[in-house]
């Protein structure tokens, strides 16, 4: 049982993170962690936010779905909680997988605001409709979790509808999110790793890219680190980015951000750091036929450009189409520039494009390249 536990919050770890591209809602991880009603079990379980999170992959029909969780100071030390999961969200916080506050306020209404997300909280914030007004003008922005047959579901607070909707980044959002920021504060997990190093700069466990900085928090209109209540320097401009799906039988397995700085490598198993990993949505035909290491990813000026490092090459599919007779082979070695619309192919059935122009959620047909095991729905041991 204790193994089982910290295997599925290991699982949930992977879903926690403050990267603008990434994230797809916003939470008060106090507030799930204390939602007694959706499982009737202990005052306090880190559980729940798996089962919030595995209701937003339903509803997203997508999986490893990502969130962004406010975290107020108290529950690092909250004795409701088993000491493995108060050392599990210790240690998000000292990665910057989540944000700890002393006083969270509306900092999650405003990272909604400032990235255009939809939120996933009990509460109306009545009182914020002035300042927030898609909390009435788009329903779907503000989402109840209630408890369903199959776990929770979620309910609009404004028109009742069941699905959560994005908005688009604010204004305020865009401009912020174009440069990246510094805290002066040494070791801040959401704005350092920069401003000069240091001996031990190379030890830091890890090493922040910019690209994936949360959005810093407004203090009367000065970029401020919500953490630290410090002032930001602006580091200058954030390294270009690219939000890449991968499609593994018509259901999107996971997001990636290709930035300038990095290229990232996709296969079965690459040994390449930062490598996105395959093999475990793979039948055995698609695994034997993907290489280690297959496609190459590099973001060059703004372009997508894609090289095949694999035995067996790939192919293009132009503007997403389906027809084999569109089908662009890509030879081992050979690059291109991967076109708007344009997906590579690994083998059938098992392509990466651009996020916001690879559909989700086609139903499974007994061929599926997908492997049996994982599944969208996370495991969660019965109380
Ligand atoms: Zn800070």
């Amino acid at each position: 049982m204790r193994f089982e536990i910290s295997k599925v919050l290991d699982a949930i770890e992977g879903r926690v993170c403050t990267d603008p591209s990434l994230v797809r809602a916003v939470l008060d991880l106090a507030e799930v962690i204390r939602y007694q009603d959706i499982d009737g079990g202990r005052p306090a379980s880190l559980l729940r936010l798996g089962m919030v999170i595995d209701a937003l992959s339903r509803e997203l029909e997508e999986d490893s779905v990502q969130v962004y969780a406010v975290v107020h100071r108290a529950l690092l030390s909250d004795a409701d909680l088993t000491s493995n999961e108060r050392m599990v969200v210790r240690r998000w916080a000292d990665d910057g997988l989540v944000e700890v506050l002393d006083n969270p306020g509306d900092r999650m209404l405003e990272v909604a605001d400032l990235l255009g997300l939809p939120v996933l909280s009990r509460v109306r914030f009545d009182g914020l409709r002035g300042r927030f007004p898609w909390l009435v003008e788009q329903p779907g922005r503000l989402l109840a979790p209630v408890p369903g047959a199959g776990g929770p579901v979620f309910i609009a607070h404004v028109g009742g509808g069941h699905s959560p909707v994005s908005g688009t980044r604010s204004p305020a959002g865009v401009k912020l999110l174009a440069r990246q920021w510094r805290c002066p504060e040494p070791g801040c997990a959401l704005f350092g790793g920069g401003g000069g190093g240091g001996a031990f700069a190379d030890l830091a466990r890890v090493e922040r890219s910019p690209a994936g900085q949360p959005p810093p928090a407004l203090r009367g209109g000065v970029p401020t680190c919500p953490r630290h209540g410090a002032r930001l320097g602006d580091g200058g401009p954030r390294p270009r980015t690219e939000v890449l799906a991968v499609r593994v039988g018509g259901l999107v397995r996971r997001r990636f951000v290709l930035s300038e700085e990095q290229p990232v490598v996709a296969g079965r198993a690459p040994e390449q750091d930062g490598g996105i990993m395959l093999g475990q949505w793979l039948n055995d035909e698609a695994r034997r036929w993907i290489s280690r290491g297959h496609v190459r990813f590099e973001l060059r000026v703004g372009e997508v450009v894609v090289t095949d490092v694999s035995t067996n090459g790939s192919g293009i599919r132009p503007a997403g189409s389906m027809a084999e007779a569109d089908r662009i082979a890509l030879a081992p070695q050979q690059s291109r520039v991967l076109g708007e619309g344009d997906m590579v192919e690994l083998y059938p059935g098992v392509q990466i494009g651009r996020a916001e122009e690879l559909p989700t959620g086609a139903p499974f047909t007994p061929t599926s390249v997908m492997a049996e095991a994982p599944t969208m729905a996370m495991r969660l041991p019965r109380a």
